[in-house]
């Protein structure tokens, strides 16, 4: 099969013809129509994950077909039916011998490792994977939409239900790209008040618009921690990148909000001034995607209320090309490998 390999920590995107996976027990065998690209894919790049081998196939965003059952998968599961495969490679299921799934803490299950960090991921024709990792699709989604809300999608909705805000309450999401556009378009469905913080003066047409922000601060020109102090999320989303602008959201919040950093600055480390956290009872959470069923429940709602992700298509020889420039996304990446699969726009 044709596949995108890493081969090396530092490496790049390079396609290969490998061999077609086989499934194992309890796992099944896809034939991937697309996948996502997304910056996270810098994980596989860097070699920085503990554990990681090379080469490693990529891709945490994929959809596609099952094709093969391995023996002993259970009947939720069946032969051309379409399903995704995020982030969560699966669980052990074991409450015997794992901690975690005893308590029902799936996603960190010592099993529960990245689709395309310790196992081989979605940048390839096909892919196996396991069952307990498997996303069922709405009919009613294409195959391009669900693939970007694998990883963003549910990021974003999965942060924004399991935190504290209420309909009512102002949510800021700082940094619009990937995960922040489609989490402007959840929290307005969710019935906040919807606050887009952004450098790129461009995309106030976007987040006011189709986006449905309520407020847009241009960080470029506004003062963010002030206009923060006035308009005072209950919730700020950072999705940003920039280490600098993710400090900049942290002094001037109303008491009890929360800043939950969604993605990984280019700096393993973070200056925060600590004395609102203690007087404002703020907090800082680190957050990551969700478990398959957390995805289930994101496409599911994202189909019901209308969020729509805004994706460029790409083939999957241009997959360096597609990440090099991540950067310039409006606003996700998607490598269609099935010529039958056009994107809508
Ligand atoms: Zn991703
Ligand atoms: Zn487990």
């Amino acid at each position: 099969m044709r596949a995108i390999q890493v081969k090396r920590p530092g490496g790049s995107f390079e396609i290969v013809e490998i061999p077609t996976p086989t499934p194992g027990p309890g796992q099944v065998l896809i034939k991937v129509t697309v996948c996502g690209i997304c910056g996270g894919d810098e994980v596989c790049r860097s070699g920085l994950f503990p554990g990681m081998r090379y080469p490693r196939v990529p891709g945490h965003e994929a959809v596609g077909t099952i094709i093969l059952l391995g023996q002993h998968v259970g009947s939720r599961w069946g032969l051309g039916q379409r399903v995704g495969v995020g982030w969560h490679a699966g669980r052990c299921d074991n409450s015997e011998a794992c901690e975690h799934c005893r308590r029902g803490s799936f996603f960190v299950c010592t099993k529960a490792t990245g689709t395309g960090l310790t196992a081989d991921g979605g940048l390839a024709e096909y892919m196996v994977a396991d069952q307990t990792a498997l996303v069922a699709i709405p009919d009613a989604l294409d195959s391009i939409q669900a693939a970007g809300l694998l990883c963003a999608g549910l990021t974003v909705f999965n942060a924004i239900r399991l935190s504290s805000i209420r309909p009512g309450d102002t949510l800021a999401v700082a940094g619009i790209g990937g995960l922040g556009h489609l989490g402007l378009q959840f929290g307005r469905k969710f019935g906040y008040r919807v606050v887009a913080v952004s450098s790129s003066s461009a995309k106030e047409a976007d987040c006011l618009g189709r986006f449905g922000a309520h407020v847009f601060v241009d960080a470029s020109k506004e003062d963010v921690p002030a206009r923060l102090a006035e308009l005072r999320p209950k919730l700020i989303l950072g999705t940003s990148v920039d280490a600098k602008s993710i400090t900049a959201l942290t002094p001037t919040w109303p008491s009890d909000a929360q800043l939950l950093i969604l993605s990984e600055p280019p700096t393993a480390t973070l200056e925060i001034p600590y004395i609102p956290l203690l007087f404002n009872r703020n907090s800082i959470v680190g957050f990551t995607a969700g478990t398959s069923a957390d995805a289930e429940d994101a496409l599911r709602v994202a189909e019901m209320v209308g969020v729509e992700v805004q994706t460029e298509t790409y083939p999957l020889e241009q997959a360096e090309e597609a990440f090099r420039t991540i950067r310039a996304a409006r606003y996700r990446r998607v490598i269609v490998l099935d010529a039958a699969i056009t994107d809508r726009e």
